[in-house]
């Protein structure tokens, strides 16, 4: 059987599912994972914690993550509670749920582009409609742009990703302030790159805004893509719209088990980070040297180009095993930090490449 001969959604006939290519290669440098695996102790210690939780698989498990989002809002501080967090199989369900809360048919979620390739999948699953305003020519997002194309568009979401992925560029927490003050809609601040940037969290303007909802995940400074967990901070009236939405017993008692060991070890986990942030600013040095343009980004990969023919440079690249991601702008490539031998390898295929540049 085919897939055109089924009554699919017309709206999803020739989609392709979401994903950048999974290949085994020396260098892997395209999903902006942390390359730093957790240490054998922490490994260990979250086994146990999988044991523990598999002699009471039998049970459903706790579907309000209680004890994991109390740890959560522990981690973050500012006087946040479990009532004021959600957590999800990703900050991609996350948002699916805003979505779904939020969102629907006549709606319309408002996000800035280019930026994160998942947001228009959100709005079609949810069928809200998609508006991908153009960013400034640099690719900043300044509080006039924002005011502007909400008075054009009217929606109900927005999303800005801050620091934004492909770009890294940030948003100062001062325009989100100036945001929030203005608009009705909810304000969705993805920070999945938050802990990469040297800018303040937008967490701090919670109290504030109570339409304003700010996105984490565990799976980029935290090491943990694998375990699957985001989550958000906002007002618990937010908290229990998506309560509404989510499908029963959503995170699984091992997810819940896994990420409460990650937390416990967050400076262990966290350790990398700054590290990380310093081998992609070194590596848009060197980039920048070689007459590259580089995007400044405040996140732990870098949008580099302009070449030419960029598709030849990401399959020149993963020939001589180092495989980033063919994202963003024309022209240009996206590449994540990763170990310092990780990076002299990407480096060393492009040198051993010099591929024309625009
Ligand atoms: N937001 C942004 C901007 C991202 O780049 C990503 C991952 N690429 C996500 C959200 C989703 O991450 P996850 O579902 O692993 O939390």
């Amino acid at each position: 059987m085919d897939i055109e001969s089924l009554p699919l959604r017309d709206d999803l006939v020739g989609e392709e599912p979401y994903g950048a290519p999974q290949i085994v290669v020396p260098t892997v440098l395209n999903v902006n994972e942390n390359p730093y695996p957790p240490s054998e102790a922490v490994a260990r210690e979250m086994a146990e914690a999988v044991v523990a939780a598999a002699t009471t698989l039998n049970r459903y498990p706790d579907r309000e993550a209680t004890a994991l989002r109390q740890d959560l809002a522990a981690y973050l501080g500012h006087g946040l509670s479990v009532d004021n967090i959600w957590v999800a199989n990703g900050s991609n369900e996350i948002m699916l749920h805003l979505l779904t809360a939020f969102g629907g048919p006549g709606r319309t979620v408002l996000t800035f582009a280019p930026t994160y390739s998942m947001y228009p999948e959100y709005a079609r699953n949810t069928l809200t409609k998609f508006v991908a305003y153009p960013r400034r020519e640099d690719f900043s997002v300044d509080a006039g742009l924002v005011l502007g194309a909400i008075d054009i568009h009217e929606p109900t979401v927005i999303l800005l990703a801050r620091p934004n992925n492909p770009t890294g560029t940030g948003i100062p927490l001062e325009a989100i302030d100036q945001i929030c003050r203005q608009t009705e809609a909810i304000v969705v601040v993805d920070e999945a790159y938050q802990e990469f940037s040297a800018e303040p969290s937008a967490i701090s303007l919670l109290d504030q805004h109570p339409r304003l909802v700010v996105s984490r995940t565990m799976s980029k400074a935290f090491a943990l893509a694998g375990g699957r967990v985001g989550y958000m901070a906002a007002d618990p009236a937010i908290v229990d719209a998506c309560r509404i939405v989510r499908l029963p017993y959503h995170l699984s008692a091992q997810t819940q088990a896994v990420a409460r060991v990650a937390l416990r070890h967050a400076d262990e986990l966290l350790a990398k980070v700054a590290e990380l942030a310093a081998e992609a600013r070194a590596f848009e040095d060197w980039a920048r040297g070689r007459g590259y343009d580089v995007v400044p980004s405040q996140a732990n990969f870098s949008l580099f180009g302009r070449f030419r023919d960029r598709h030849a440079v990401w399959q020149g690249l993963l020939d001589r095993g180092v495989l980033i991601r063919e994202t963003g702008p024309d022209g240009y490539l996206r590449a994540s930090a990763g170990t310092p031998e990780e990076m002299q390898a990407l480096k060393d295929a492009l040198d051993d490449m010099n591929p024309e540049k625009e």
